[in-house]
């Protein structure tokens, strides 16, 4: 036992130390990236129950994804060597929803509640609209959406909304109350929901706040500084009284904003527990002296911080690259090839990264490391639970689990084909709303009515028969057999399997990949708590909420592709930071709003401190997304980079650079005073070269030369630095 206390103390520095060790209850750790917070929050666990005895039972820790929970889980069995099974580590999502399933009645849930995904409310808001005989056109399902999470983020009801006089407000109202209605009729919660059911159900029941109060010794948060109005409100219930909590943050890290994230948490906290402690870290463990001296440099341009500083003992270490693609796939070759030599000089290909500001820039890359055969993963995309044809099985799944699941109902009524009409449909839905019934009620109401024509009454009868069998047919099967019979009797295999090639033997294999998912899926690490669950309700649930670490494992060895927001808490030795221009990074919602162009620079912020060894930076000059081409300027976070952490990347004389079509403006031929068409000049790396065409002015001003060794290029005057010859 004193061998791994002495291992859990000797592994961390003073101030860690102390703030692992601190008898204090309630801690603040405020510090920088990469200074070892999470490292802390670990120690201090194990801490906790080496030396403290406090039984394992007793310990709450909250991490922001799932990935991280599984991690820091790894954690503390690697340092104590024992089980942390019993430990409730998750997400706050996965912890609502797990409080939620131990407590239904209190929370006001029906037993067989369904968890269902940001896809699936969109689906859900969608035909809310038609059914409110709103026009999807002035009323923007996703604006729909982003205005009721951002209520419930609040931990505002639609009981708690004034609406006014204004129409707008009004029909607003309107919809989040209708959503409210189904989903209680529906049984089915969404993300923000479980926050606020979650918070709902322990002050509103205090048997079960006290139940909790006291079974927590205490109660761990990482990345304070990205929680919510309703995620704090919930902490501060459940610590009320004990104050027995351990946060640690970087205010410099705050990068939700934009989804209701409240850095003021962190001054809240503060005040709130009076008696608390804070501890600073200042040394960074992760970063060569380079990184972090880039990465304090630009996040000192932002104002209001609490201001923190961050030192290494690492060597400066290389300076960081700067790559001027000339478009976007010049850039992801530049990468590719980075990596290829990185993996060539005996790198692993699991310590790279490529991190970009958009979901829609990571096609290029994967299209060039496919071409490499270079193996990567993807975080964020389409993830194997969030696939079409997955949905749809489990749609059925959930369907036999609640039939008044009207999300999977709508879902898989028509999936595959059956030849329920539209007006049938319609009909439904009319009868859904009037009688304030779900969808699947509402087809019996229709049934008996009898006013059907011959071929939509049988397709109708046909659909319930199907769903009534499946049902039966399921019963007291083990989960993969339940998987396989309801793929197999429902028409879905079949369906695929009659699709087109390519696409449907992959969503074959997909469906064969569920029943596999089901056989492994195990049960005994995600039993806790959800003791009164069917198993297919808990594989439903799971499916839902960690769809991420599905396949975290499964891929150990390779390039790492993702946004800067999922690779919050991470670290890579080889890390390229992509796509730095103004309007993609900042992004061009950011661009003239100061308190989002700063929640920009915090993001920049934590992509260069994910690197810990080597650091590519790079924009393309030109860049087609979205369909559209673009000339963006270099990003300004590259100008705040000091200049002499950074070196720009010499082309190799090999790539010929495709010459497109840029009309030269004449009007700015003479911007530059001494530079003209057919112009000699002579650049430091490139050496001698004649100007083809300028473009541009001022700061963005960039010429084409035409160089004697390494051919056509295009240069920003303003890096260049180019003699006149
Ligand atoms: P972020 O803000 O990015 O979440 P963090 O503050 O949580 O970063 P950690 O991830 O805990 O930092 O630590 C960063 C790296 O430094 C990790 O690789 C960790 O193992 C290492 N580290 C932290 N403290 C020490 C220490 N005292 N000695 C050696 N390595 C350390
Ligand atoms: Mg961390």
């Amino acid at each position: 036992k004193n061998e791994v206390v002495t291992t859990l103390i000797s592994t961390l520095n003073d101030a860690q130390c102390q703030a692992v060790t601190t008898p204090a209850q309630s801690v603040l750790v405020l510090a920088g990236a990469g200074s070892g917070k999470t490292r802390v929050l670990v120690h201090r666990i194990a801490w906790q129950i080496q030396v403290r005895n406090v039984s394992m039972h007793s310990i709450l820790a909250v991490t922001f994804t799932n990935k991280a929970a599984k991690e820091m889980r790894g954690r503390i069995e690697a340092l104590l060597q024992v089980s942390a099974r019993a430990m409730w580590i998750g997400t706050f999502h996965g912890v609502a929803h797990r409080l939620l399933r131990s407590h239904t009645k209190q929370a006001k849930l029906p037993d067989t509640f369904q968890v269902m995904d940001s896809a699936d409310q969109l689906r859900l808001i969608k035909r809310l609209l038609v059914t409110l005989n709103l026009d999807e056109d002035k009323w923007p399902p996703r604006q729909i959406q982003w205005h009721i999470n951002a209520q419930k983020d609040e931990g505002i009801r639609a009981k708690d909304c004034i609406a006014g006089y204004d129409l707008y407000q009004q029909n607003l109202l309107k919809i989040y109350q209708a959503y409210e209605a189904l989903c209680e009729r529906s049984g089915l919660v969404d993300f923000g929901e479980l926050l606020l059911r979650a918070h709902e159900l322990l002050r509103d029941n205090p048997d079960v706040l006290r139940f909790y109060q006291q079974r927590f010794n205490q109660v761990h948060v990482d990345e304070f500084q990205d929680t919510n109005a309703i995620q704090y409100a919930w902490l501060r219930l459940l610590t009320q009284g004990q104050d027995n909590i351990f946060v640690v943050g970087d205010d410099d890290q705050s990068i939700y904003g934009w989804r209701g994230a409240k850095i003021e948490n962190i001054y809240s906290f503060q005040k709130h527990y009076p008696d608390h402690q804070v501890v600073k870290l200042e040394q960074n463990y992760r970063s060569t002296g380079m990184i972090l001296k880039a990465a304090n440099a630009v996040v000192a341009n932002n104002e209001g911080r609490m201001g923190k500083a961050l030192w290494t003992a690492s060597a400066d270490g290389d300076p960081i690259a700067l790559y001027a693609a000339f478009n976007e796939q010049d850039e992801a070759y530049f990468v590719v090839e980075r990596i290829r030599s990185w993996f060539n000089d005996g790198g692993k290909y699991s310590d790279v990264a490529i991190l970009y500001r958009s979901n829609a820039q990571s096609r290029q890359f994967e299209e060039r490391l496919m071409t490499a055969a270079i193996p990567y993963r993807v975080y964020g995309g389409l993830r194997f639970f969030e696939r079409a044809e997955i949905k749809n099985a489990l749609a059925y799944l959930r369907l036999i689990a609640n039939r008044h699941d009207d999300a999977s109902f709508e879902r898989v009524i028509n999936t595959p084909t059956r030849g329920i009409g539209a007006k049938s449909l319609e009909d439904m839905r009319t009868i859904a709303r009037e009688l304030a019934i779900s969808m699947w009620s509402a087809m019996m109401v229709l049934l008996d009515q009898g006013h059907l024509s011959g071929r939509a009454n049988n397709a109708l009868l046909a659909f319930a028969q199907l769903i009534k069998n499946l049902d039966q047919l399921v019963e007291g099967s083990e989960l993969y057999e339940k998987v396989q019979l309801v793929i197999e009797k429902s028409g879905l295999l079949e369906f695929h399997e009659k699709e087109k090639a390519d696409k449907g033997d992959e969503k074959v294999e997909n469906l064969k990949e569920l029943v596999n998912a089901a056989r492994l899926f195990d049960f005994d690490s995600n039993l806790e708590g959800m003791e009164n669950l069917s198993e297919l309700d808990m594989f439903l649930a799971y499916a839902t909420l960690e769809s991420g670490d599905m396949q975290a494992d499964d891929f150990d060895e390779c390039v790492q592709l993702m946004t800067l927001h999922s690779a919050k808490g991470l670290e890579f030795k080889l890390v390229f930071l992509v796509g730095l221009e103004e309007g993609l990074f900042p992004s061009q919602q950011s661009l003239d709003d100061v308190g989002r162009l700063q929640e920009e620079r915090r993001l920049c912020y934590v992509g260069i401190t994910r690197a810990m060894q080597y650091l590519y930076l790079s924009y393309a000059e030109s860049r087609r997304l979205y369909g559209r081409e673009s000339y963006p300027r270099p990003s300004r976070f590259l100008r705040e980079i000091p200049a002499e952490c950074i070196q720009e990347v010499r082309l190799r004389a090999e790539v010929s650079r495709p010459v497109t079509a840029i009309k030269p403006k004449s009007a700015s031929l003479q911007t530059a005073g001494q530079y003209r068409l057919g112009q000699r000049v002579s650049h430091v790396k490139f050496g001698e070269g004649v100007i083809l065409q300028t473009e541009g002015a001022g700061d963005q001003e960039r010429v084409q030369i035409n160089f004697r060794q390494v051919g056509i290029k295009w240069l920003m005057l303003a890096y260049a630095k180019l003699d006149v010859l």
